[in-house]
């Protein structure tokens, strides 16, 4: 009785936190959140407010069954987690949504203790974000949770443009040459549920009913201020705090990093609900450009989510059948089934001046939010902590010095960036004019990039993520032994760039085969070390004198096995290239050495491999 006293208010005040309710907004809420917590009761609930938990204003939402998805165990863990926070952490991490998690995993997978703390008493039970691009995919496989991403999103292997009725272009993931060619569709509290689960099986967790108030910081540590869901007031110390906080940060506005932005003109809406009749591809998005412009997502269970521009603000009573006279023109007969209650959104494109205030870091929404219309708000913060999280781990232990936390700023806020413009673009397009010549034009425009090979390759590319780079970051070298001038000729990835996926490798003693991106396991870096038609391979103890803890080296020759013997071998890994595709893929002609970081992208290429070209690499680390 004294728990369920305790716990409904603590439910309440989350839901209050994170939609900043105005007084009849939250009497509204209140009487209707209380009815859904009455036993054995399922009712929609309709909310109008402000989110503060994605890029968009949530302006009317159904909740659907919220009890359900409150259990009582998350209950138990409210009250409990309240009493036991440590009062000193090397890592505070100030929100629990995807950047947060991810962030998270990172750091327990390297053995970095981090709190983990979200002002929401249990997740939210909203879907924002939907599609996981190529790129987050990598890195949930490489963070040891991709299967159950992989069993639980739909998979969309692309997307069709449709103008005036007809299919005017398409733009297809399956031709990129990827681990995983695709995106994987997923509502984001699924994808928040998967990433908790994995934390928590490497011996982290959540502790939720936790809200920072405020912080203050020294040359060596952050002090703090957390308030509970019941009101209790403490501090906590940490040698390095991370605000995941989403769009409306505390943690950013405590350190007084300014924000620029603008918001977009006309309103986007969501909807969900079942396309029976779907003349299309299942596995592909849709994209009408004419009003009314929308954009039908397929989602798993067979579910489609359809987002739709809001071009008339006095026409938002008959939103359902203006969808379905957008979906009737690009699939005659279609109408959307047992739909929920469409949710309308004011979106915005923002960017934080600094993601680093000494000891205090930005990630995810909180250091920038884009249109959600591409898809890649959630995806940059979840890169931003795959980034971010190798980076705080090496310092943390000493393996490099606080400078190697600059690099993160340098290296992701241009992508940020990049991904804002991009969305600016979007949405200009998507409002034109409700007129056939403007939309001829913009269709001609779209076919004009779209219809050549290489224009769809390239959308592929920017739309999945996979292209994204760190080339200008002072932390990735190249080398070649004739000169600056002749890595302009290099074939093949260049330094920043991700490892790409290539294969087969087969393994000589185990008689199994891999790929480039299975060697991407470690928490440390990797050294691969290409060799051609001789066997070329440092030994051990020169490599060992160059390794960090937690490195590894994986030696790669086109040499069949019988000859390894003549070798001067190594403690190394020996992986045989029998098709040379691994060598074609990398752009190998002579002997080269690249050395990979723990994120995946490319640190160094050396061409002749110099172990004292990875000496200099570790020292630029150090500063
Ligand atoms: C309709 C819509 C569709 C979208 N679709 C996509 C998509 O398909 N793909 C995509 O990549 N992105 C999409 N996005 C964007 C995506 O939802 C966000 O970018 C993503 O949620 C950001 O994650 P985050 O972890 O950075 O922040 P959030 O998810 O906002 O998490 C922040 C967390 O911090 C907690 N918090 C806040 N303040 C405090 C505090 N003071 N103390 C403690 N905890 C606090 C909150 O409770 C919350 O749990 C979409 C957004 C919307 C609105």
């Amino acid at each position: 009785m004294v728990r369920s006293l305790c716990v409904f208010p603590t439910k309440h005040a989350a839901l209050q936190n994170c939609l900043t309710l105005c007084p009849q907004q939250t009497e509204t809420v209140r009487r209707r959140v209380s009815a859904g917590y009455a036993p054995g009761r399922r009712e929609k609930i309709e909310l109008s407010a402000d989110s503060g938990c994605g890029t968009a204003k949530l302006v009317s939402a159904k909740l659907s069954g919220p009890v359900e998805s409150i259990p009582d165990a998350a209950e138990e863990q409210i009250v409990s987690h309240s009493q036991t926070l440590p009062s000193h952490t090397p890592v505070l991490i100030v929100g629990a949504g995807p950047t947060g998690l991810s962030l998270a995993i990172e750091l327990v997978r390297r053995n970095v203790e981090c709190l983990l703390i979200d002002r929401n008493p249990a997740p939210l039970p909203f879907d924002r974000a939907t599609v996981i691009h190529s790129r987050s995919l990598e890195c949930f496989e490489t963070m040891g949770t991709i299967d159950e991403f992989l069993a639980r999103g739909h998979i969309m292997r692309g997307f069709n443009i449709f103008a005036f009725g007809k299919k005017i272009a398409q733009t297809s993931f399956e031709s990129l040459e990827c681990r995983h060619p695709y995106d994987l569709n997923l509502a984001e509290n699924e994808t928040e549920d998967i990433l908790t689960a994995r934390l928590e099986s490497l011996g982290g967790r959540v502790s939720r009913g936790w809200s920072l108030e405020g912080l203050n910081q020294t040359d060596t540590e952050v002090t703090a201020t957390l308030k509970s869901a019941e009101g209790v007031e403490t501090t906590v110390t940490a040698d390095w705090l991370v605000g995941t906080d989403g769009i409306h940060s505390r943690v950013r506005e405590s350190i007084g990093v300014a924000v620029a932005g603008h918001q977009y003109p006309a309103r986007w809406g969501v909807v969900d609900g079942y396309l029976p009749d779907w003349q299309h591809e299942p596995d592909r998005a849709a994209i009408q450009i004419d009003a009314p412009a929308l954009n039908p997502v397929p989602m798993p269970g067979m579910r489609w989510r359809i987002y739709f521009r809001v071009f008339d603000e006095t026409q938002i009573d008959d939103l359902l059948e203006q969808i379905d006279s957008g979906l009737a023109s690009i699939s005659p007969g279609t109408r959307l089934q047992d739909p929920d209650q469409p949710m309308l959104y004011h979106t915005f494109r923002q960017l934080s001046a600094h993601y680093r205030s000494s000891r205090v870091l930005l990630a995810g929404d909180a250091a920038h939010a884009c249109s959600p219309i591409e898809g890649h708000g959630m995806n940059t913060g979840i890169q931003d902590s795959f980034n971010l999280g190798w980076k705080l781990a090496h310092v943390i232990k000493g393996q490099a010095g606080d400078g190697l936390l600059n690099s993160y700023e340098l290296e992701r806020r241009p992508i940020a960036n990049a991904v804002g413009a991009s969305g600016d673009i979007a949405e200009e397009l998507r409002t034109i004019p409700d007129e056939p010549a403007a939309v001829e034009r913009v269709k001609r425009a779209l076919c004009a990039m779209l219809l050549p090979a290489r224009g769809q390759l390239q959308a592929a590319e920017a739309e999945t993520e996979i292209s994204f780079h760190y080339r200008d970051s002072p932390l990735v070298r190249g080398y070649h032994a004739a000169g600056a001038a002749a890595q302009q000729n290099w074939l093949g990835p260049r330094p920043g760039d991700c490892l790409p996926e290539a294969g087969p490798l087969s393994h000589p003693q185990t008689d199994t085969t891999l790929t480039l991106f299975d060697l991407l396991r470690s928490t440390g870096h990797l050294l691969l070390w290409l060799a051609t038609d001789e066997i070329e391979a440092p030994n051990a103890a020169d490599l060992a004198s160059v390794l960090q803890p937690g490195d590894t080296c994986v030696i790669i020759s086109t040499t069949p096995p019988e000859k390894l013997e003549q070798t001067d071998s190594t403690q190394a890994k020996w992986l045989i290239d029998e098709t040379g595709s691994v060598h074609a893929k990398l752009g190998i002609i002579d002997p080269t050495l690249f050395l990979i970081r723990p994120d995946g992208h490319i640190a160094l290429r050396c061409e002749p491999p110099q172990l004292e070209q990875i000496t200099a690499y570790y020292q630029i680390l150090q500063t």
